[in-house]
């Protein structure tokens, strides 16, 4: 059966399910050609508490930028401790240095789009390659571009199947399963910071803005580029 037609034939039962439940069928049906790629968010940590302390074997894996925030990093190494996992870092091409010589100083603040490129997007095109679906943690509360996601969908961008197990929860779901279940969180949440990526790209919010408003704050740019269809 290829991966479109599974998407046809699961969803409908999906649709419905809890995150677990749907992380157990990805499971199941995809074995080790099935990843998770974590930014580490909130969401990203709900997920990998639900992978881990329900035993499943998923490839996990985040797009290292190299100028993540520390506490991110903290979150990352406090992450494998806690589950007894490892999240594989997958760099850029570039280190910031080479990138540096090559297109400048500060490429995020004169193109980001073509920083995005370089240091996440043909990262994650590569880490997918060996892959038959990937997990994200996108909810469709977050942007209009994600209201429309489905549990499982075909990801025409990278050529492979998009599990979606946090799809329908709110942001009040991620933070109840958060406290329930003792998960660790980036420390950043705390201290005005919603939504986190790198660092030169994101700022707090001040209350009452949007929960990315401090993404690529003074840009149009809202994603950058993963989620986008
Ligand atoms: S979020 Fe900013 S620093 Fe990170 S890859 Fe995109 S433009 Fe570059």
């Amino acid at each position: 059966m290829t991966a479109a037609v599974a998407v046809q034939h699961a969803e409908p039962d999906l649709e419905g399910a809890s995150a677990l439940e749907i992380l157990q069928w990805a499971s199941a049906h995809y074995g080790d050609r099935l990843t998770f790629a974590t930014g580490f968010g909130a969401e990203g940590c709900v997920v990998i508490d639900l992978i881990a302390r329900a035993g499943l074997r998923v490839d996990l894996f985040t797009l290292d930028t190299g100028v993540l925030f520390p506490e991110t990093y903290a979150l990352w190494k406090q992450l494998e401790a806690r589950y007894g996992v490892t999240i594989r870092g997958v760099v850029p091409e570039q280190t910031i240095g080479v990138q540096e010589l090559v297109h400048g100083p500060k490429l995020w603040e004169r193109d980001s789009d073509r920083c995005c490129d370089l240091r996440k997007l043909r990262p994650l095109r590569a880490a997918l390659a060996p892959f038959d679906a990937w997990i994200t943690a996108i909810r469709r509360e977050q942007t209009p571009e994600r209201a429309n996601a489905r549990v499982l969908e075909r990801d025409a961008k990278f050529g492979l199947v998009k599990v979606n197990p946090l799809v329908g929860w709110t942001h009040d779901d991620v933070w109840a399963h958060i406290y329930l279940h003792d998960v660790p969180y980036n420390a950043l949440h705390d201290r005005g910071y919603p939504s986190i990526g790198c660092a030169p790209c994101t700022s707090p919010v001040a209350p009452g803005e949007d929960a990315r408003a401090g993404r690529w704050r003074g840009s149009a740019k809202k994603e950058c580029g993963l989620h986008s269809r």
